[in-house]
């Protein structure tokens, strides 16, 4: 039976290629066509680390990690959100003091590399970087805590470039309740929901990843504009807290948001999970060769954390994820909400991508597969990129509207 599958795997694969359908590398040129037309927005990604600590540049191709701009180029990746990110213990003026150094190790990389980057902050940025043939680069801060529980400080991150705040990592903040902590303010704290109008007002995207549910409806509730999980996946499939459940993907695409699936392989695969949990060893083991390797040095740690477990897997010790499984999420969300809720929010340089998806240049490879689905050619670009635009488009007109009536 399974030799059977596979000679008719063979057999298609090689009529396709002979037809001129499809190259080598599995994309066909209606794939290719339309990948390479499109606007592919990626709203979460963790290379900042590695200009700080790994003196990392985006220039030359990387033989580790999953972005440079070699192959952002291969897999046009047309916009990149650079995530700010320390762990959530961090707190007060030493969380800000290196949430600045992280966005200005961005704004270097943007300055170094002027032919191929430039920092975006408005949809209308993107499309122009497009134009001229650029990457745009925005960035997120990831985590309420580097705020400091200071508006003030908010809004000098948005006057630096910063379009999106997620408001937990995997700790509390101050002001809002994660889904990996106890909650301690009963979802987002009044403080918390003038950090949300704040935000509305400054133009910044409420991003909703990482938070609790009860924070997430508290968010829904007081955001005047739309908002976006800008990496996280769908809880019906893999069953971790800080996937989104199906209810609160219709309530999030209510209110014009969008889930932007994301490719770590313990938020995709239930599997996964479940032998992670089985084993507990195993992530001892994984930290214990990840700490050999990198000592405290986080960027090092977040890019062989993926490579450990890439070795484990290998081994047999855990489950092989496929990138499909990121599909698998696109449809499901999709299923629940239309193709206009739905976008891409790796989590590159910081999670444990499945096989087929390591970087980058893999990209076209979800172009193909929604293809091959049966995905219409406008639903897909809409997911590749155009939501994560349409929101962004919404968030500056509430901005606008709030401005001017302050103004009054
Ligand atoms: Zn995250």
């Amino acid at each position: 039976m399974r030799r059977a599958i596979l000679g008719f795997g063979l057999c298609a694969t090689a009529t396709l290629l002979m037809a001129g359908v499809m190259t080598a590398d599995g994309i066909s040129d209606r794939a290719r066509k339309l990948h390479f037309s499109s606007i592919v927005v990626d709203t979460h990604d963790d290379t900042t680390q590695r200009f700080l600590d790994g003196k990392f540049d985006l220039g030359p191709r990387d033989a580790n990690g999953s972005i440079d701009i070699p192959r952002m180029r291969e897999g046009n990746l047309s916009a990149i959100f650079f995530s700010i990110w320390m762990p959530s213990k961090v707190t007060g003026p030493e969380a800000v003091k290196r949430a600045l150094a992280q966005i200005d190790s961005v704004r270097e990389q943007i300055r170094r590399h002027p032919d191929a980057l430039v920092l975006a902050t408005t949809a209308a940025e993107i499309r122009e970087a497009r134009k001229q043939g650029k990457i745009a680069a925005l960035m997120g801060v990831e985590g309420g805590h580097m705020i400091a529980s200071d508006l003030g400080v908010l809004r000098s991150y948005a006057a630096l470039g910063v379009r999106y705040m997620t408001l937990t990592h995997s700790g509390n903040s101050e002001w809002a309740d994660s889904s990996t902590a106890k909650a301690e303010h009963n979802g987002l704290s009044p403080f918390g929901k003038d950090v949300v109008r704040e935000m509305n007002r400054l133009g910044m995207i409420v991003d909703i990843s990482h938070v609790s549910d009860k924070t997430f409806y508290d968010v829904l509730e007081t955001s005047k504009a739309p908002v976006f999980a800008s990496h996280s996946s769908c809880r019906a499939i893999c069953d971790a807290a800080r996937n989104m459940t199906d209810q609160m993907i219709k309530d999030l695409a209510a209110k014009g948001g969008v889930i932007q699936i994301n490719y770590h392989v313990g938020f995709l695969s239930q599997e996964f999970r479940d032998a992670e949990k089985a084993n507990p060893q195993i992530e001892k083991d994984i930290q214990a060769e990840v700490n050999k390797r990198c000592g405290d040095n986080e960027a090092c740690q977040l890019v062989q954390g993926d490579n450990v477990v890439r070795e484990f897997v290998n081994a047999g010790k855990l489950p092989r994820v496929d990138y499909t499984k990121i599909i698998e999420h696109i449809d499901h969300a999709v299923k629940l909400v239309g193709a206009e809720h739905v976008g891409l929010g790796s989590d590159f340089d910081g999670a444990m991508m499945p096989f087929g998806m390591e970087d980058a240049s893999k990209l076209p490879k979800i172009t193909q597969a929604l293809l091959q689905k049966g995905y219409s050619e406008s639903d897909i670009r809409w997911i590749l990129g155009e939501n994560t635009l349409r929101v962004m488009t919404e968030v500056e007109r509430v901005s606008r509207e709030l401005g001017s009536a302050q103004k009054k």
